[in-house]
């Protein structure tokens, strides 16, 4: 099982069931969402997640005109899991506080309009756009 939370530590959720990988989208929108290079996460079936705290201190942001949408606790600023498709959760994998768990980079998405100066140094997988899996 996996836990997480945010940094107020408000926001708290777990995850039942066993992953290992790790997407990492280096799209422009998400590279603003979070100030750094992209942003990783952790594609998580509906019934494996649960809320254990904070959820009503969730607010979120959705791009006009398309389908993005980021999540966030609205004390601390921390991105928050939310809403991948009908029936899978995405969870950014920094919330994570166990790391012990087996996670690894599997996954570079959006990797044609990374910024300059990011250098993907590890073996993930590097798809120009998004993927299906
Ligand atoms: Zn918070
Ligand atoms: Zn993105």
């Amino acid at each position: 099982m996996l836990k997480g939370r945010c940094n107020c530590e408000a926001v708290n959720f777990t995850i039942t069931s066993n992953l290992t990988d790790v997407i990492v989208c280096h799209c422009s929108i998400c590279r603003r969402a979070t100030g750094s290079n992209g942003i990783a996460i952790l594609i998580v079936d509906n019934d494996s997640f649960e809320w254990t705290g904070g959820e009503k201190l969730i607010t979120s942001w959705k791009k006009p005109d398309s389908h993005w949408q980021m999540w966030f606790c609205s004390r601390c600023g921390s991105p928050v899991p939310g809403i991948n498709d009908e029936s899978r959760m995405f969870v950014p994998a920094g919330l994570v506080d166990d790391d012990s768990v087996s996670l690894h980079v599997a996954h570079h998405i959006w990797v044609g309009s990374k910024a300059e100066w990011d250098e993907i140094g590890d073996d993930g997988r590097q798809h120009l756009e998004a993927f299906e899996g």
